[in-house]
């Protein structure tokens, strides 16, 4: 078939890049809009903490977290790059008064999926060792199968896979054609330009960069610390904390005071003031749906769409642009797709 994506964030350049390798030929837009959510994320693969209770999602973020290991062992031999996948483990921060629960449900969740490795709890020497300046104030647990991975650096690599298949990118607007290629819309945030359903909103979340002073480098996991907070090493001394969440109609990219102050206070929570360095914001703009799932289903015969990835569109993605591909070039899905076809939540 005649493809053509618009967007090349990574849910775009996930699904190219899978249907090149199946022989179609395909054409990627991408106009890199500043605030491109792939750009700004550095992130966790680590879906089995969560206490969201929404099965569709789970069942997603679970096999593409399962996916990711030989997706990126492929892609780094295709190409010969870094993606900045480390499957290093994930440290679990939590308040005294549940961290036994805690460890119960995460490891009741390990049961029969391999791919979680084990969950354990730390004793203060050994998060000290992981993690040299963290607190040690809250009790820890490492889940073995988290893994962390760098969204620009996964988004070069498979643009290189890709076109090193025969695919072919444009780094312009699409302003349409009357082709008749297949076109597949991954827009992300920039999704409200088109009229298809859903609507696409999207959330403002920004990062925190900054430098671990007066320790050992060492590589830490990344740390999933209290309610929606998280640390990645990035390299070196380099880290990062994230996230706000914040619904916006703007495009605007532009670093806020308030989420500087919110996030330097999130991070004196588990660093000592005089162990930091900050030394940047960073801006993405997170897709989402009403119902904060994917939307992954046909607008109509000749047009499909693929959006809504929100806080976990890094661990989604490459799994998504293998189950596209494959269910355009009529073979099985694992996951049954319909369930991401969206459905109007009752208000
Ligand atoms: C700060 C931050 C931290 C995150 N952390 C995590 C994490 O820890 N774990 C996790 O799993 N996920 C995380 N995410 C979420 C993840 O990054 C996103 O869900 C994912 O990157 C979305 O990818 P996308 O391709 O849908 O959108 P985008 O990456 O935004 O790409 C959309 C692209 O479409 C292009 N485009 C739009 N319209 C057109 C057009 N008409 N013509 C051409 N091009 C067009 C845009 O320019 C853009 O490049 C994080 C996101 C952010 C912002």
């Amino acid at each position: 078939m005649n493809i053509t994506i618009i967007g090349g964030g990574l849910a775009g350049a996930s699904i190219g890049y899978h249907l090149v390798k199946m022989g179609h030929t395909v054409t990627i837009y991408d106009r890199e809009d500043k605030g491109q959510a792939t750009f700004a994320s550095a992130g966790i693969v680590c879906p089995w903490i969560s206490q969201r209770r929404n099965k569709k999602w789970y069942r997603l973020v679970t096999a593409s977290a399962r996916y990711y290991p030989d997706f990126i062992r492929t892609l780094e031999s295709e190409t010969d790059m870094s993606t900045g996948y480390k499957n290093s483990g994930a440290i679990c921060l939590f308040k005294p008064d549940i961290f036994d629960k805690a460890t119960k449900r995460i490891s009741d969740k390990a049961i029969g999926h391999p791919e979680v490795g084990q969950v354990r709890q730390l004793t203060r020497e050994e998060l000290s060792e992981l993690h040299p300046s963290l607190t040690t104030k809250y009790p820890a647990l490492i889940v073995e199968g988290g893994g962390q991975v760098r969204g620009l650096k996964l988004l070069q690599a498979i643009k290189t896979a890709f076109i090193k298949h025969g695919g072919h990118w444009k780094q312009e607007s699409y302003e349409g054609s009357d082709d008749d290629s297949f076109k597949i819309y991954t827009t992300g945030a920039w999704g409200s330009e088109q009229d298809y359903q859903p609507k696409i909103a999207h959330q403002r979340a920004e990062i925190m960069h900054f430098k671990l002073l007066n320790q050992k480098t060492v590589q830490s996991p990344v740390v999933m610390a209290l309610g929606p907070t998280y640390i990645v090493h990035l390299e070196d001394d380099n880290y990062v904390i994230g996230t706000t969440h914040i619904d916006t109609d703007s495009f605007d990219t532009s670093p806020t005071e308030e989420s500087r102050a919110y996030l330097t206070e999130e991070l004196y929570k588990y660093f000592k003031p005089e162990d930091v360095e900050i030394t940047k914001m960073g801006v993405g703009l997170k897709p989402y749906t009403r119902d904060y799932l994917p939307f992954i289903g046909y607008a109509d015969k000749n047009t499909f769409i693929v959006n809504g990835m929100g806080s976990t569109g890094l661990t989604a993605s490459p799994f998504v642009g293998l189950e596209v591909a494959k269910l355009i070039n009529n073979q099985q899905t694992e996951l049954d797709l319909n369930d991401y076809s969206y459905i109007e939540p009752q208000t």
